[in-house]
């Protein structure tokens, strides 16, 4: 996949975030949600499921539904207002979800967020391997800001960064934001009537940002802006984007078919890409060494295991960056660390069995998972 410089097939990819905005789930004239569509998305995701696709939903429409069946008058909202018409709308939301879904014969897990679970890094393990499990057991999450908790200092506010960030967590290959637009023009479609959709976006350069402009849709708060810094966060970690109208019956399928949208593309491969994220973005701190036969499976792109280990030094959590040291202290790699180091050092030279006997708990296996690892040079 690291070489098409074209648009890709959606067929090709193995994990994907569907992102669907407010307008298109909830009819705001009629007051309620626009069943018939979410029927057809879901017949979508249940193809791509049955063919062996992890897909994740990342839903907005909380407080548009909330609105309506609180017959709230149009206008903006106060901050308290929305997060009340959240309460109201987001458990209508999860249920609905819920019910289309299963109707595919998919089961539902609803994932409520808010902007400290993905930016913090131990809790952006949990929230991670949350969804790791409900992937394994081949459920659909179903996620959305926790809006009625999320005050204006710590929201995403809108939830194409938010997708953006779950699609990152999740280690998706690809990111589709439905919308009511098909793309991204070259200058925004209601100025003059001559604006060109932009097909494939390899870079996003000053250029393709002035090309944003503003939103046009009441109910969304993301506009083209809030997708192109969506597609900065997704691109920079190792995730394709793509923005497609969800205006369609089968929005999906219509996709596969060609139909309109613009690709934004990661930099050459995406594992790559989520590793180079990993090792520019995280400062280390603290350090593991480990033995030689640990140095040699490292290499062969294992995981680093608990019983590699030889020294844990420095005071860091669960999921902060570690440097990785061979036993002659020359620098293997960097990753992130699945226990804390008061943990770690207890379980050190283990086998992974024994971790469950000396913490209680059953934590992963791994001290550093390769998905999480960055060896030096590479
Ligand atoms: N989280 C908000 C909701 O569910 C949506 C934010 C957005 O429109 O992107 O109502």
């Amino acid at each position: 996949m690291s070489n098409f410089r074209k648009s890709p097939a959606l067929a090709d990819f193995r994990r994907i975030v569907v992102k669907v905005g407010s307008s298109l789930l909830v009819d705001s004239a009629a007051g309620k949600l626009r069943h018939e569509w979410l029927s057809s998305l879901a017949e979508d995701i249940a193809k791509l499921h049955k063919d062996k696709c992890d897909v994740l939903v990342v839903s907005s429409g909380a407080i548009a539904l909330g609105r309506a069946v609180l017959k709230l008058p149009p206008g903006p909202l106060k901050l308290e207002d929305s997060q009340a018409a959240a309460a109201v709308g987001q458990i209508a939301l999860a249920r609905t979800w819920s019910e289309t879904l299963s109707a595919h014969d998919m089961t539902a897990g609803q994932v409520l967020v808010t902007l400290g679970d993905t930016e913090e890094r131990r809790r952006y393990l949990n929230a991670r391997s949350t969804l790791g499990k409900l992937l394994e057991w081949r459920c659909v999450p179903v996620i959305n800001e926790n809006d009625t908790v999320a005050t204006s200092e710590i929201r995403y506010g809108d939830n194409d960064r938010l997708a953006a960030r779950v699609a990152t967590m999740a280690s998706a290959d690809l990111l589709v934001l439905l919308s009511d637009i098909d793309g991204l023009y070259d200058k925004p479609p209601t100025d003059g009537g001559n604006a060109k959709l932009v097909p494939l976006v390899e870079r996003i350069t000053p250029e393709i940002e002035a090309m944003a402009g503003i939103s046009g849709s009441e109910l969304s708060r993301g506009g083209m802006v809030t997708k192109i810094e969506a597609g900065k966060i997704a691109t920079t970690a190792g995730t394709h984007m793509v923005i497609a109208s969800g205006r369609v019956p089968h929005p999906l399928q219509a996709i596969a078919k060609g139909a309109p949208c613009t690709w934004f593309l990661t930099p050459a491969n995406p594992v790559t890409a989520r590793k180079k994220w990993i090792a520019g973005s995280l400062e280390p701190r603290g350090t593991l060494i480990i033995d030689a036969g640990a140095v040699a499976a490292l290499k062969r792109g294992k995981s680093l295991l608990p019983a590699g280990v030889i020294r844990v030094d420095g005071a860091f959590g669960r999921g902060d960056a570690v440097l990785i040291r061979g036993p002659d202290s020359a620098e293997i790699g960097r990753g992130l660390v699945a226990y804390d180091a008061e943990d770690a050092a207890k379980i050190i030279g283990k086998s992974s069995s024994d971790v469950l006997l000396i913490l209680g708990i059953e934590g992963r296996s791994e001290m550093v998972h390769r998905d999480d690892l960055v060896m030096s040079g590479d």
